[in-house]
């Protein structure tokens, strides 16, 4: 990141935003300050300094937001207006969100803590490109069935959007995973109303200012901040909701859907997990594992399809446990906007001692320590949230090798043929992402094909592309995913159309 990147950051629009009193919600096209709302601290964890506050909402904003997303569906002309119109819209939105990206990434970085040069360069604009390509298929879509093939009908099929859906998020790719929910179904002619974690709204906020810029409809986008009793069940449970996604904790998805299923709300689900990498034993050894630690690094290994579980051939397993080990000792961990940082903080106090806490009760269960995983005080941000990475190896049955730990920690488990190496990767719960490395394509291909997952990636892992679906099953998601043209049609319900000719 090169030092005048940085002042010019420092000096715009981030210290604006962020001087703010409480950074307001946005419901109905206004930037709204509730009177006598509590609100929140946003922590940087980098350092542990107070970054500015926003609002504690409740279920009275959620109401108003909801409304006013009603509102905008029926009397705005956003569902209405010529395809051409809406994609146009959302295409000037993608302009804007890249033309912002340095205040947008900045921002993105303070809150979560993730690397600087990361966030403006890699994340915001892929995540500018969700809305590119969900405005595309837009373009592309036709809405209608050829006439239907049946007896004594003029029929046809014609697919709607939905009007108002609800969004709640997780804090460890905010933009993102905004991005990748929200531009399918404003693309599709819905409108939103959005709550992002707590944790980490900032980047969601700011978005508000660039949606009123590109002029899109007031009520089409909406945002209410605050804590997920509060002001995210209360989404969940409001009677002019027609579609909800839940992106966040299996714990928390279960009470989502369970509020839903009593409403009978059709509901998306993208859930956690605990990917694993099968790494057979004609593989550059020294290559994958420098891969794999890149891959548990990675956002401080806060990724839900990371992989965390990591099967080595018996035939390499010494030999990669201590290349890994070299490669993750060389991770440069640091400030979220030092100039080499690599790996930056965890996201709280809270997500550390979670971490830590989970090495120890793996220990406790008879696992070895490869790499300990120990708090971090760097000089400079003495007072953030930092950790190095930790791996752990031992059974299967290990609870570190079993739940999601969301933290830069792996699990190193031998295996010695292929069909066993299966059994233990479809042992989990979950069924995010899996990954199998290995030359020889054709078996890469059988072992992708027999893993119990969403997403079964060949020597790479975290492989994300507009077109290609991303979702989880199991503990891990239902309803369509992300990213693709089945996403697109999950914001559409289909509507028969029929005349008896008789
Ligand atoms: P979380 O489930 O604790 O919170 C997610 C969101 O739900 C937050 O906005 C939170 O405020 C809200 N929430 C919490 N309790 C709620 C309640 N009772 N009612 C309504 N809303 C509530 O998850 P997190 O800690 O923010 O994120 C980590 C989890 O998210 C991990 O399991 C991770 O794997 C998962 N995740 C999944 C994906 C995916 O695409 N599958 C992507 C990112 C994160």
């Amino acid at each position: 990141m090169n030092a005048n990147l940085k002042e010019s950051i420092s000096e715009n629009a981030v210290t604006q935003f962020l001087g703010q009193e409480t950074v307001p919600m946005f419901i109905g096209g206004q930037f709204v300050s509730p009177e006598g709302c509590k609100t929140i601290d946003v922590v940087n964890p980098s350092n542990a300094e107070k970054l500015t506050q926003i609002f504690a909402g409740n279920a009275t904003q959620v109401d108003q937001a909801c409304k006013a997303a009603d509102k905008a569906f029926k009397t705005s002309n956003w569902a209405t207006m010529p395809v051409e119109q809406r994609s146009a819209l959302l295409m000037k939105l993608a302009d804007l969100i890249e033309e912002n990206a340095e205040t947008l990434g900045a921002l993105e970085s303070l809150d979560v803590g993730k690397p600087l040069a990361g966030a403006i360069e890699g994340e915001i604009p892929f995540s500018a490109g969700a809305f590119r390509y969900f405005a595309q298929v837009a373009l592309d879509y036709d809405k209608y069935s050829d006439p239907l093939d049946v007896d004594g009908m003029d029929s046809h099929y014609v697919r709607v959007p939905y009007g108002v859906c609800g969004f709640i998020f997780p804090w460890n790719f905010p933009f993102l995973l905004l991005a990748w929910g929200t531009s399918a179904a404003l693309a599709a002619g819905n409108t939103v109303v959005v709550k992002p974690a707590e944790l980490t709204s900032l980047s969601t906020l700011y978005l508000c200012k660039l949606v009123k810029e590109a002029g899109i409809p007031d009520g089409v986008f909406n945002v209410v901040t605050g804590y997920g009793v509060d002001s995210g069940m209360p989404i969940a449970e409001h009677p002019l909701v027609r579609k909800m996604a839940f992106t966040g904790s299996p714990e928390v998805g279960r009470m989502i859907a369970e509020t839903c299923g009593r409403n009978l709300l059709p509901l998306k689900l993208e859930l956690g997990g605990k990917g694993a990498a099968v790494i057979f034993d004609d593989v550059d050894v020294k290559e994958t594992a420098k891969s794999l630690a890149e891959i548990i690094t990675s956002n401080t290994g806060q990724v839900c399809c990371t992989a965390s579980r990591w099967l080595v051939h018996e035939n390499i397993y010494e030999e990669f446990s201590s290349e890994v080990s070299k490669a993750l000792g060389k991770t440069v961990i640091g400030n979220s906007h030092g100039d080499s940082t690599q790996m930056g903080p965890v996201v709280s106090e809270v997500q550390r001692q979670r971490i830590l806490g989970y090495q120890q009760k793996g220990l406790d269960q008879n696992a070895e320590l490869v790499v300990e995983g120990k708090a971090l005080s760097p000089e400079g941000s003495e007072d953030g949230f930092y950790l190095t990475p930790s791996l752990l190896k031992g059974d299967s049955d290990n609870i570190c090798f079993k739940e999601e730990i969301f933290g830069p920690s792996a699990f190193l488990v031998s295996f010695n043929d292929e069909d066993s190496a299966i059994d233990i990767v479809n042992s989990s719960s979950y069924g995010l992402a899996n990954s199998v490395w290995t030359k020889d394509l054709d078996r890469a291909k059988r072992v992708a094909e027999k893993m119990v997952v969403g997403n079964a990636w060949i020597n790479a892992h975290n492989v994300f592309a507009y077109g290609l679906p991303y979702g989880g099953v199991n503990l891990s998601g239902m309803g369509g995913g992300v990213n693709s043209l089945e996403t697109f049609e999950d914001y559409l319900r289909g509507q028969t159309v029929a005349r008896p000719l008789t």
